[in-house]
């Protein structure tokens, strides 16, 4: 199984490369990395966390008890934030940050532009729970960590 890797290896502070095509290695890494999600029951998980330069991020959140904020699996590729709206401050965590937490600013509305797997590029807007984790993962993706972009720097 594929590793997560952690702060403050070099890899997840270097922005990702542009993925030109959806190809076979492509697929066969998103499902490398699905299993490396559920392994550490993360929410979110970006390819360089495993080591791959790709801009490529999986998302996907089940929780039976709270069922309102489930999030069906969805695949981000070269995803750009284009528009973000109404900030908040937030708590987050990261798997390549572990056992911390970080005050952090997030946008509850967004609108991006993504790539899905039959390499079409669309828009998508969303908000709340599923917003957030976008910014989080586009922030991976950027080479950008929480403990950069943690308000006051603090580390809760
Ligand atoms: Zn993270």
């Amino acid at each position: 199984m594929l590793k997560v890797i952690t702060y403050p290896n070099q890899k997840l502070t270097k922005k990702t490369k542009h993925i030109s095509r959806i190809n076979e290695p492509v697929l066969k890494l998103i499902e490398k990395m699905k299993i490396v999600m559920y392994e550490y029951h993360g929410v979110g998980l970006s390819a360089n966390q495993v080591g791959k330069n790709m801009a490529l991020s999986i998302i996907e959140y089940n929780d039976e008890n709270i069922s309102d904020k489930n999030i069906p699996f969805l695949v981000l590729v070269n995803p750009k934030i284009i528009k973000k709206e109404k900030p908040y401050l937030t708590t987050e965590g990261c798997l390549s940050l572990p056992k911390q937490e970080f005050k952090v600013e997030r946008y509850d509305k967004i609108e991006l532009l993504n790539t899905d797997l039959n390499n079409n590029r669309s828009k998508i807007k969303t908000n709340g729970f599923l917003a957030q984790i976008i910014q989080h993962e586009t922030d991976h993706l950027n080479g950008i960590l929480l403990c950069n972009i943690a308000i006051n720097n603090e580390n809760i």
